[in-house]
Formats: C-alpha cells, structure tokens, sequence
C-alpha cells in the first residue's frame, strides 16, 4: 500500500515551506547569529536540508538537544565533529537547563565579532541578538522557556519593527528572539523520515505505525540489542523478523486479545512510547559522519 507507506508528513506543503522560509528570512535580518537545534539523537536526520541556504552565512551554533535521551559518547562525537567543521556545539537539556549556560556563553562568543565590528564602524554598542532554529518538536518553545525563565525581564519591543517583536535578554550581552524559526524536516530522505518519525518529530498519523515499529525494532536489534533485552525481559538471540520481534513483546508485556492472539497495534504503541520517553535507555540513531574526506552530509 504506497499511500499509508508514504513517509512525507502531510503538514508541509512546498507553500507552506516558502512561508516559513520567508518568516526567518524576514526574522535573521534582526540578528547578529543563528542556533540551530537539533535532536542529539538524530543530529542528520533533524537537520533542515536547506538550513545553510536560508541563513546565508549567518554565523551558526548547534545546539544538540534532548541529549538526555541520547547515546552520551555519540553526543559526544558529534559535538566534535560540528566542531572540527568549524561550527561551536553543545549538547543541552531544554527542560532539566543542563548545557543551557554554556550555550549562552558560546553564543556570546559568536557574536561578539559582529558586535564589536559594528562599533569599530561607529555604531552605538548593543547587545548582539539571536535567534532559534528548528524543525517542530526538537524543543525549540522548551528551550526558549528554559532561557526566558531565569531572565524573566524581557526588554522593550524594537522601535521600527512593524511587527512586536520581543526580546529576552540573556546575559550581560545577549538578545534572544522569543519566536523561533519553524523549518520543514528532511522529508526526502526515506531513512531519516523514518528517524523522525521514531522521536515523534513526524506526526503518527501521517505515517504507517507499523511500518516504522517495524524498522525500528531492527535498527534497535541491530544497534542496542540488549536495551530490548533488558526493557522486555527478553533472553537470548532476538528474533531477526521484526514482527516476530514484536510478537514476543507483545506476549511479555501482556498485549493480547481473545484466544492469546497478540494485539500488534497496542504492542506497536509501546515500544514507540517507551522509546520517546527514554524507557529503552539513551540512543543514537545517527552517527557523525566518518572523517575520510568523503563527508557528504550538508552540515
Ligand atoms: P518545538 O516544537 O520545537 O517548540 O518543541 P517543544 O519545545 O514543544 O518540545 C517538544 C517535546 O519535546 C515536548 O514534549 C518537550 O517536553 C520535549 N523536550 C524538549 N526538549 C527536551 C529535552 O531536552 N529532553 C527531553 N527528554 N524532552 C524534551
């Protein structure tokens, strides 16, 4: 069935993506750097594919977020790799504030030249201002609470901006936009449509459940079997067919209809809830890419 296979989101039409493409055009007038966050999890995969394009040589900070979910060392390797590219990262927390100082203080960094570069043309100092970037769900309102909490006074709207914009100060120097820029996900690229899909980026009802528990069973099989193992109290070798995979922990977690027939659909929902909330451990899903001068991927 090539319909409930379909993996595009129905939510983002190619209107839909120039409108918000124009927004943040519109928007990174008003500021000096861009963060842009990503899933720790799926650093690739949440990538806008055209981000680089859009922000025109903004300079750019990537912040890694939910790395609480995420596999530590590969949160871990790429932070250092986003910084051999030249680009500062940091992992962070959104809701428990973990990494959130330091990102502000790496983003001070950042714009500093830009600020400072103003003032040696004979502009009036100011704070350097930024902005969020990010596909839905990867944390951005979170992460904007998280940094407008401790600094509750927000400053004036900007006189000259038709539209109220509002500012968070952040710091002795830093100026945060308080809505964040909303991009499309990688929706071309089958493998991390699937990604996405897994953390709930995407939307369960644009997409077949089954088709993604599916894969991710395996990639969870092939990449963390013993996650599985512990979660369903599973012994041994895992079976290598994910519906038999699925099968079994429907069975050990007690999903079954009338005549001991396993309940899939209700089986399906729990691996992928247990997933999102961090019931199956810390997992990475992407792996930075391998430095053999070959890296392809748009970062
Ligand atoms: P937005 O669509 O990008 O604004 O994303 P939200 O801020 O609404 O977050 C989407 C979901 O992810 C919410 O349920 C948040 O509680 C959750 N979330 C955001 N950041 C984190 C994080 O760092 N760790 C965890 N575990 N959950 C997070």
């Amino acid at each position: 069935n090539t319909e409930k296979t379909q993996i595009k989101p129905f939510s983002w039409y190619p209107g839909h993506m120039k409108k918000a493409k124009d927004i943040i055009v519109n928007n990174l007038k008003l500021v000096d750097v861009v963060i842009e966050l990503l899933d720790a999890r799926i650093p690739y995969s949440s990538a806008n594919p055209m981000l680089q394009e859009i922000i025109a040589g903004k300079p750019r900070l990537v912040a890694l977020n939910k790395s609480d979910l995420a596999d530590t060392k590969v949160t871990k390797e790429w932070v250092a790799y986003f910084r051999q590219q030249g680009i500062p990262a940091v992992a962070v927390d959104a809701p428990q504030g973990r990494g959130i100082k330091q990102l502000v203080s790496m983003t001070e960094a950042l714009a500093k030249p830009m600020t400072d570069k103003l003032v040696s043309k004979g502009a009036k100092p100011r704070a350097a201002r930024v902005m969020i970037l990010g596909i839905p769900n990867v944390g951005k309102s979170s992460l904007i609470n998280r940094l407008a909490g401790s600094n509750k006074a927000k400053t004036a709207d900007k006189p000259g901006v038709t539209r109220a914009k509002q500012w968070i100060r952040l710091g002795g120097n830093l100026e945060l936009l308080d809505t964040p820029g909303i991009l499309w996900p990688k929706f071309e690229d089958m493998t991390a449509g699937l990604k996405l899909a897994f953390t709930g980026a995407i939307n369960d009802e644009a997409i077949d459940r089954e088709l993604i528990t599916g894969v991710f069973l395996q990639t969870m099989a092939e990449m963390y079997p013993d996650r599985l193992r512990e979660r369903y109290k599973l012994a041994g070798d895992l079976p290598s067919e994910p519906h038999e995979l699925l099968e079994l922990i429907g069975r050990k977690r007690g999903c079954l209809v009338k005549g001991g027939i396993v309940d899939t659909e209700k089986a399906q929902r729990i691996v992928l809830t247990d997933f999102r909330s961090g019931k199956l451990g810390t997992v990475s899903l992407d792996m930075p890419p391998q430095d053999d001068g070959m890296a392809e991927d748009e970062q």
